[in-house]
């Protein structure tokens, strides 16, 4: 196998001018054509050793002399760097028509001379773009007229078998042209239509690339506009966050100070006041967090999911007892994740899943745990007042609210940040759920 293998590279190094695989046709032309001299070559040997040996000792020197020939022809054209490729494919069809004059010479019509001269065409349409394809057909009917006349002066020694006048040379060898023909129209059309797929692929592939680096380009530009957005909100929040206080504290100065000499509409008004304020400490206190999220780096471990859920029950007592929640886990795994990101991703989904309960029904969630090769679908699914099927992409949009706050309290954050803490870890999330029945939010976690 490795003698093989050495074989191979020593001729394919002396083939160092044939066109890249990007070329198309020319190169797999080439490569057909370095095939045949790397096959051929010790093929030939089965033909040659036996051929010389029978000629030697019948005295048929010409064979001889030809076989030599041919075989030092085919080294040259294997082993030689110095001359071209164009040159080494006319010497082998020098080989290949010589042979084939010789073995006609030799062995008659009905020798093999004929199936060198139809193997030789063939080959040639083949190896040579098809534009020169009808060179063949031309060169074998000029051979074969040549022949002819060879016959017709004598100048050929005609086997015994064969009919031996030049019509009968002339009426065997037209089938000869008539095939070759055949072939020289029909290859080159199949091979022009697998260059025009071949052209379509190339062509595609290209408009694939640029397709591809505008995409690429595209998204680096949401990438640097997004972390230019996070910037600017973490900024504005941060900011806003010291104004708001003094608001705050003045406006409980100012009810606590002088609360007995508001009328009840001053005392209505500061109460509003209070209120508006508290909201939008909320709201500032989640954007911060939605803007520090892909700013925070973690360190993965490996957790017990339900230790994750419990220390998340702990946090959510209060809510929990208040609603007598019950919240139902079974054989949860043990995972290799990022512990803080999860505890906030279940919080976010375990609240939810209370706050948006059905009057007069207690809730119970259920938390599941499934895997796959590559990731675990966690999921959390409530008994609540359940999601219209046309707000199932929406509530993932910051600020987007499905009710008013007199119903239920929010931000409009929760499930916005829950989304991008998801998608930071490379998951994702999404919600199935029946209007008046519950709902199901699923989430993905890769496990590397
Ligand atoms: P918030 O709860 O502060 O309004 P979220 O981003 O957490 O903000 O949720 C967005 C909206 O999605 C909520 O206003 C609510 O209408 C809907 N929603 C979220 N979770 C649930 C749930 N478990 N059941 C029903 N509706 C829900």
């Amino acid at each position: 196998m490795n003698l093989w293998k050495t074989y191979c590279n020593k001729i394919l190094k002396n083939y160092d001018d044939f066109g890249a695989v990007e070329n198309g046709l020319p190169y797999w032309r080439d490569y057909l054509f370095i095939l045949t001299v790397i096959y051929i070559l010790p093929l030939s040997l089965i033909a040659l050793i036996p051929g010389l040996i029978v000629s030697f000792h019948f005295g048929f020197y010409t064979i001889a002399f030809f076989d030599s020939f041919a075989a030092i022809s085919l080294i040259l054209i294997a082993f030689s760097k110095s001359i071209s490729q164009l040159t080494k494919k006319i010497l082998f069809f020098i080989v290949v028509y010589g042979l084939a004059f010789v073995l006609l010479s030799t062995l008659g019509s009905f020798g093999p001379g004929l199936v060198y001269l139809l193997a030789g065409s063939i080959f040639m349409i083949i190896i040579f773009p098809s534009k020169y394809s009808w060179l063949s057909v031309i060169i074998n009917i000029i051979f074969c007229t040549f022949y002819g006349l060879f016959i017709e002066y004598n100048l050929v020694s005609i086997h015994q078998s064969d009919i031996n006048n030049t019509i009968s040379w002339f009426a065997i060898t037209s089938n000869l042209i008539f095939l070759n023909a055949v072939f020289s129209i029909l290859i080159p059309k199949l091979f022009d239509g697998m260059q025009i797929s071949l052209d379509k692929q190339r062509e595609l592939d290209n408009k694939l690339q640029i397709k591809q680096k505008d995409l690429e380009n595209s998204l680096s530009l949401v990438k640097s506009k997004n972390q230019e957005l996070e910037q600017f909100a973490y900024i504005a929040s941060h900011d806003l966050q010291e104004p708001l206080r003094m608001i705050t504290s003045y406006l409980a100065l100012l009810n606590k100070k002088y609360n007995s000499l508001f009328d009840e509409k001053a005392k209505q008004y500061i109460f509003f006041a209070s209120d508006g304020a508290q909201r939008m400490r909320n709201i500032i206190s989640d954007l911060l967090e939605y803007s520090r999220i892909s700013r925070t780096e973690y360190i993965p471990e490996k957790l017990k999911l339900e230790e994750v859920v419990k220390e998340v029950i702990s946090l959510q007592k209060r809510l929990i007892s208040e609603t007598e929640a019950e919240i139902k886990y079974y054989n949860l795994p043990e995972i290799y994740v990022y512990k803080t990101p999860l505890i906030q991703i279940l919080q976010n989904l375990i609240n939810n899943a209370i706050k948006y309960r059905k009057e007069e029904t207690k809730p119970v969630i259920y938390i599941n745990a499934n895997e796959n090769e590559e990731e675990w679908l966690i999921s959390v699914k409530d008994n609540g007042i359940g999601i219209d099927k046309n707000s199932f992409n929406k509530i993932f949009v910051i600020f987007h609210r499905l009710h008013s706050r007199d119903k239920f309290d929010g931000t409009g954050i929760g499930l916005a940040i829950t989304k991008k803490i998801v998608e930071n870890l490379g998951g994702k999330i999404w919600v199935e759920s029946e209007e008046g029945k519950g709902s199901t939010f699923y989430f993905t976690l890769k496990k590397q």
